[in-house]
């Protein structure tokens, strides 16, 4: 018999911060992270010591781990597990058109629900709440989950009815930031070149047309700062912008800004391959002639 909590299957800079507060609204939560369950749980979570445990338990459970391959784990795992309650697995991570039509094909014939859900607002949005969930799927279980969708998201599109169409919109939307951190940062280094200070220039910007997430969050709260934190790794952005130019390039659309970001966010990674997404902006210096 499933009991009545929520399984959740990766307990990184996002599902920490979204099990924090699904435990915050009274769910009880089931929680497992592959690197160690133990160090990365918050309080209150009770820790399985596998997937298996979590399909044997829990009749909803999400996801959030780094990709696609990550994500075919879980679900093989999630369907090789004897004795399983679930009815329904929703993939919050970011993995690409062609890798959730994969997962999806992992639960054919086993009676689980898949759910491509991919979300956005970063690291901080996943602590306060705020963060937007894309799910394409079934809108009846949509529908169903709301309460539990609105205890970790504010706002909750229904994308369309086949996995991977939540990953379209995820992808396009993550190519937007990476243009606006590429973008912003060619144009702080001009600016600069100029003699004109950081910050005067951000908060003129902010007020005027070039507004944009990273003149208004990710410089001023990050890179201005020297701390380099959002809590999204440059490997995950490079995997993202990557997805884009791959999925653009099979859809035919065009395609040129998006060889250009996908070759800093390259770059990015060679240089900073544990590092913060925000330090494409070095990245971006380093092209300076
Ligand atoms: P993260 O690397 O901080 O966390 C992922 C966690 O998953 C790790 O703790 C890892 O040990 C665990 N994991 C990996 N494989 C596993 C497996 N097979 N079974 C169980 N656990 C496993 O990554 P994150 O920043 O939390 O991002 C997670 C997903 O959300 C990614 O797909 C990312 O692209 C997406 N995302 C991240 C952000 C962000 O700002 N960090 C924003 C939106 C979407």
């Amino acid at each position: 018999m499933a009991d009545d909590g929520i399984g959740y299957i990766g307990l990184g800079n996002m599902g920490a911060a979204m099990v924090v507060n699904m435990l915050g609204a009274g769910l009880s939560v089931h929680g497992f992270d592959s690197a160690g369950t133990g160090e990365r749980a918050p309080e209150s979570v009770i820790a399985a010591d596998s997937i298996a445990d979590i399909a044997r338990t829990c009749a909803i459970v999400f996801a959030c781990v780094p990709d696609g391959a990550a994500s075919l784990d879980v679900a093989n795992a999630i369907v090789a597990a004897e004795d399983r309650q679930v009815r329904a697995m929703i993939n919050l991570s970011t993995t690409g058109i062609e890798a959730a039509e994969t997962i999806a094909s992992a639960f054919d014939g086993s009676g689980i629900e898949f759910i491509d859900a991919p979300v956005s607002g970063g690291r901080t949005g996943a602590v306060r709440g705020t963060i937007t969930v894309m799910w394409s799927g079934s809108q009846e279980l949509l529908e169903q989950l709301k309460p539990v969708l609105e205890t970790f998201s504010k706002s909750q599109f229904f994308v369309g009815p086949r996995p991977g169409q939540g990953q379209a919109l995820k992808l396009l939307n993550n190519f937007l930031s990476a243009v606006a951190m590429t973008a912003t940062s060619e144009a702080m280094i001009f600016g600069v070149a100029n003699g004109l200070d950081m910050k005067t220039m951000l908060d003129a910007v902010n007020v005027s047309t070039g507004q944009n997430t990273a003149t208004s969050d990710k410089f001023p709260n990050r890179i201005v700062t020297g701390t380099f934190d959002s809590g999204f790794r440059m490997a995950l952005m490079e995997k993202d912008v990557a997805l884009y130019l791959k999925e653009v390039r099979s859809a035919r659309t065009p395609d040129r800004l998006s060889g250009i970001v996908a070759d800093y966010f390259r770059d990015g990674l060679a240089r900073f391959p544990e590092g913060d997404f925000t330090e494409i902006f070095k990245t971006v210096n380093d092209n300076k002639v």
